[in-house]
């Protein structure tokens, strides 16, 4: 019989610049999502993509001396390396340039052209820049873009319009009758009333003002809309007018997942393109909230990012997985406070769940040779645990249907914690020591290490590591690590060695790590070039040419002043070549502004600018820093060197 298939979408990202923990949270949930469907045997599609068009990137590509094509190649690989940190599985990556979906969006607008749905007119209005949009009046909010807060200005170019007024009863319906569209309920009522119920607008769909875009096939002066691009890889990735029978196997998608800032173009522009074309709807949108910093959405734009990379390469990829699944924002915003982050996970990774496997392999070791005893009678002390297992399969398919990974985690931990109280009252270490209780340790510690394989398998869908590790250590086989295998408790999962092997996940000194990540955040908050090294791992060795990239010279510090409500921060006026540079270093706490201005410093001149604190900081001052004991030291040259002299 041919499995039933699922296929499942995250937004495609705008290759504008580096990901941050904001986006990868819709990333993770498509990923939980998509490893759960196909654990519970289901023939997954699950995409991803980038969106690599429009005048930002063309820009970008512009201030960085790239062609657009480099620029998105290079933000893409980024991209991808984020993935492969944070372990998502996707079966397809679609890009915008690709071939296939130029063409398929292309194929596209002329049908709608031809159709009647595509007119030439000349529009005028309030455009946001980064956001690439145009809005009415009444859409704005407090004046400024109702879905980035910046500035909107006054524009005009001719261009053609999509007529998705004659959709509005279409689309009113739609939102009125059609239960699961959109999710949650919130949003979709908030969608409707502000944007659906007085009926929509036509939409510009091409623009003239740049070229960096797919060309419109009934005007070739004009390039289509970002968006009328973007939305249309759902369907070109998987064959819409190329492959016939992938398209009819996957389509419609199951569920789009998408940040909530884009919740408007998904349930109006892009269920009017797929009527207008004849194309079945997606079965459900939904729309998810922001991991926020400060009460502030962690946006692209904003450069307020927390690196991805930074907390999966300190914790590993589990714990970020882990805190975003449990406690991230399905439907709504959550901030994301370094404190909570790391209290979860010692909690319930290294605590509850660490403890747990740690303690029943102990007690196996000591007490049957570390080979799994076969359990003998059942007793009601150990029902309560059983039945929760029992349960833990069931519950999760239907908390999966609504994409839930927080009540699966929550289902599994509770029943971790259930097993770690069952420790308490059975009392195993008493037991052991009376020779006529041997049966019943035998069953106690069956019943663990059965509920222990039942929690791993199921995490399988949501972290990628720790369960693979628990699983080896109880050395389950292949067969019982499927879901088949854990829809029932089985008494006979005995006799197999266990192995101690290193914890599952390393205690966490708490202290320490807010340092640590209070003192990473006020760097650089997109990911820097070159990967700074950590202890434990081996010194990446780098070419020559790698080196040289980096370019270094000597200046001068001709001003430096305090920032106000930044204690760890100075401005800096650095002369280089006769130029002034402003620089923002992390040294307030070891220099004065005054004890600095005359110093000769080495400064990277060649690095990505960026805003600190509201102010554009133009490269970075070397410094040597002692990791014990955190003391700090600005560099120089021992002697006075001409300003601009490069350093090699
Ligand atoms: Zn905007």
């Amino acid at each position: 019989m041919d499995k039933k298939k699922y296929y499942v979408t995250t937004p495609i990202y705008y290759a504008s610049g580096d990901l941050h923990v904001g986006h990868c949270f819709c990333s993770v949930l498509t990923d939980a999502t998509a490893r759960f469907k196909r654990l519970d045997g289901y023939d997954v599609m699950f995409l991803t993509g980038s969106d690599e068009h429009g005048m930002k990137i063309a820009k970008k590509a512009e201030e960085a001396g790239l062609t657009p094509k480099e620029f998105v190649d290079k933000t893409v690989d980024g991209f991808k390396r984020v993935f492969s940190k944070l372990g998502i599985s996707y079966d397809k990556f679609i890009r915008t340039t690709d071939e296939q979906h130029v063409k398929c969006v292309s194929a596209i607008m002329n049908k709608l052209y031809e159709n009647g749905d595509i007119y030439l007119d000349k529009y005028e209005g309030l455009y946001c820049v980064p956001c690439e949009t145009f809005f009415t009046e009444s859409q704005l909010v407090d004046g400024k873009c109702p879905d980035c807060g910046r500035p909107v200005e006054k524009a005009s170019e001719p261009c053609y319009f999509f007529r998705m007024s004659k959709y509005s009863d279409y689309i009113k319906n739609l939102f009125e009758t059609k239960k699961d569209f959109l999710v949650p309920e919130s949003r979709k009522n908030e969608i409707y009333n502000n944007f659906v119920k007085d009926g929509v607008q036509d939409l510009c769909v091409t623009r003239t003002s740049f070229d960096w875009g797919i060309k419109a096939p009934f005007d070739p002066k004009h390039v289509i809309y970002v968006w009328c691009d973007a939305l249309v890889n759902y369907i070109s990735a998987i064959g819409y007018g190329t492959d016939e029978e992938m398209f009819n196997k996957y389509w419609p998608c199951d569920v789009h997942f998408i940040g909530r800032d884009i919740s408007r173009f998904h349930s109006i522009i892009w269920p009017i393109i797929l009527h207008a074309i004849g194309v079945e709807l997606p079965k459900k949108i939904h729309s998810t909230g922001f991991i926020t910093l400060k009460g502030d959405k962690i946006s692209k734009s904003k450069s307020n990012g927390f690196d991805p990379i930074v907390l999966a390469d300190r914790y590993g990829a589990d714990a970020l997985r882990y805190f975003m699944l449990k406690d991230g924002p399905i439907y709504n915003d959550i901030p994301f406070a370094f404190d909570v982050f790391l209290k979860t996970i010692n909690s319930d990774l290294c605590n509850d769940l660490g403890n747990l496997v740690s303690r029943t392999i102990a007690m196996i070791t000591q007490n049957f040779d570390a080979v799994v005893p076969q359990p003998k009678q059942i007793i009601d002390e150990d029902k309560v645990l059983i039945d929760m297992c029992n349960n833990l399969y069931n519950n999760a398919t239907k908390a999966m249907d609504e994409e839930r990974s927080d009540i699966v985690l929550k289902d599994i931990f509770d029943c971790v914690r259930c097993a770690n109280k069952y420790i308490d009252i059975t009392e195993p270490w008493v037991l052991a020591k009376d020779p006529t209780k041997k049966d019943r340790l035998a069953t106690v510690l069956y019943v663990l290490t059965e509920t222990i394989r039942i929690c791993s398998v199921l995490l399988q869908a949501f972290l990628i590591e720790i369960p693979g590790k628990i699983l080896e250590k109880f050395d389950v086989s292949d067969n019982l690590r499927t879901f088949d295998s854990i829809k029932t408790f089985s008494l006979n999962n005995y006799g197999k060695t266990v192995t101690k092997g290193d914890p599952i996940f390393p205690r966490l000194d708490i202290d320490k790590e807010l340092e640590y990540l209070n003192q990473e955040s006020t760097k650089t908050p997109s990911t820097p070039s070159i990967q700074e090294t950590t202890e434990d791992e081996p010194i990446e060795q780098i070419s020559i040419d790698y080196f040289d990239k980096v370019k270094l010279e000597v200046g001068t510090i001709v001003n430096s002043e305090k920032i106000e409500k930044a204690d760890k921060l100075l401005k800096n006026t650095i002369r280089i070549n006769g130029v002034n540079k402003t620089i923002v270093s992390g040294i307030a706490k070891y220099y004065k502004p005054e004890d600095i201005i005359g110093k000769q410093v080495i400064v990277v001149t060649n690095l990505k600018p960026v805003t600190l604190r509201g102010i554009v900081s133009e490269g970075m001052v070397l410094c040597a820093v002692d990791d014990k004991t955190g003391d700090l030291s600005l560099i120089s040259p021992n002697k006075e060197m001409p300003d601009g002299s490069i350093v090699c």
